[in-house]
């Protein structure tokens, strides 16, 4: 009885001394690392442990992971942040993006692109945030913030949209103070009349909340369409943002001149002057004659994003990582994809403790594939780019856990089951 319980006794503390030797939950082995933040280009090692990151070297003994990430060839960033989908998924009729039917329930689209933070883009306005937060924040792995719609029913649709008697500046504001972890700013869209009212409400909202205002400029009645030029130099703020930046839509003053197929010389003044630039290409939003022109000139969005909704996802856009895909096509080049993707978006949102990778920071991380061969890239114009690489999420971390894994290059493969892990 006494030699049986000292085996166990020293199988137990043979056990202890082996996990003690594995310091890291994971080891993500001989990446190409990039970190906009912390400057970091070049292949790394990352140790996650306790749900953060807890080092990035050059190596990392993969003795120490109880799991190891074998992403030789694959680029290693923060978890991507799209800053412009609609998640507000529900049943109710005629509700459009604001728990209707045409918003997306994030958990589906999110870590298959490496997507870990998404920002709803006004699905939600001050009366509906409440139910946002119980039926989608809550029950999301995803982390799920929120622009708050200035009109406070949020993006119901129709007349709910036009009505700027339920613009209300400070009861907006209000909401974002009292949901400051989650609300991030106030969001602008579809107003018809050319006025510049539900503008100013938001500008006006964010300045009492000290928190940035993304406007989707225009409804589908405004002719002719208000001036980007005032709307950027009169009427935002350094930091606020403009979203669907490569339009081409008549209700939109584009960025490139429609005679001349130049830019716009005030674009670039206007991002000088701390106006952030959002990709927002959506349904009908990006357009390569837009695009083309404006990137040959120099001029780069600030941040992607994909207006994620039913109606985006299976046409031009499809996903995160196709709209990363084809500003690399146009000439972008790799790193600087990455930073609007994760850096970028992070500081436009005012959350830096997200879109890196700094030791302490939350493991939230991609592992992306750069797919060689023969792609098609199109917009809604039917105008198609042929490219020759195209990202691929190889895996997906989230908050220190394996929430995706495509190949199954973790080793052993232990697969989170988000649902299950009481987050
Ligand atoms: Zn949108």
């Amino acid at each position: 009885m006494l030699k049986k319980s000292f085996l166990l006794f020293s199988l137990l503390f043979l056990f202890i001394t082996i996990l003690k030797c594995q310091t890291y939950n994971i080891v993500i082995k001989g990446g190409h690392v990039i970190d906009a933040k912390n400057n970091i280009n070049g292949i790394m090692d990352v140790a996650v442990n306790d749900g953060k990151i807890a080092l990035v070297a050059k190596n990392i003994d993969a003795r120490q992971g109880r799991q190891v990430v074998d992403a030789k060839g694959k680029y290693v960033t923060p978890g991507l942040i799209d800053m412009h989908e609609h998640v507000f998924a529900g049943t109710e009729p005629d509700h459009y993006l604001s728990n209707g039917l045409d918003a997306l329930p994030p958990d589906g689209f999110t870590f298959r692109v490496g997507v870990t933070t998404v920002v709803d883009c006004g699905g939600a306005g001050w009366k509906s945030f409440p139910t946002f937060k119980k039926n989608i924040i809550d029950h999301s792995y995803t982390r799920v913030l929120s622009f708050l719609n200035i009109v406070g029913e949020g993006m119901r649709g129709g007349a709910y949209e036009q009505d700027a008697n339920d613009m209300n500046s400070k009861l907006s504001a209000n909401a974002a103070r009292q949901y400051k972890d989650y609300i991030v700013g106030f969001k602008v869209a579809h107003y018809e009349a050319a006025e510049w009212t539900p503008v100013d409400r938001a500008v006006e909202a964010g300045k009492l909340a000290d928190i940035p205002v993304i406007v989707d400029f225009g409804g589908d009645d405004t002719h002719p369409p208000l001036s980007i030029e005032d709307l950027f130099f009169k009427h935002l703020r350094p930091g606020d943002i403009y979203t669907h930046t490569f339009t081409e839509l008549d209700r939109r003053d584009p960025i490139v001149d429609l005679k001349s197929r130049q830019l716009k010389p005030f674009v670039k003044d206007a991002q000088k002057k701390g106006i952030i630039f959002d990709v927002g290409y959506g349904g009908g939003s990006f357009d390569f004659r837009q695009a083309l022109p404006a990137i040959k000139a120099g001029f780069f969005p600030n941040t992607m994003s994909t207006d994620l909704h039913t109606g985006s996802m299976n046409a031009a856009m499809k996903d995160m990582l196709n709209v990363m895909s084809t500003f690399v096509a146009m000439g972008m080049d790799v790193p600087a994809v990455i930073k609007a993707g994760t850096w970028a978006p992070a500081q436009a949102i005012k959350h830096e403790e997200l879109g890196n990778l700094s030791v302490g920071a939350v493991a939230d991380i991609a592992v992306l594939n750069m797919r060689q061969g023969d792609f098609g890239l199109w917009d809604r114009m039917g105008y198609k780019v042929n490219a020759k690489q195209n990202f691929e999420c190889e895996m997906t971390i989230r908050g220190g856990k394996i929430v995706y894994d495509l190949n199954g290059i973790a080793t052993p493969i232990v697969l989170t089951d988000a649902k299950a892990s009481g987050h």
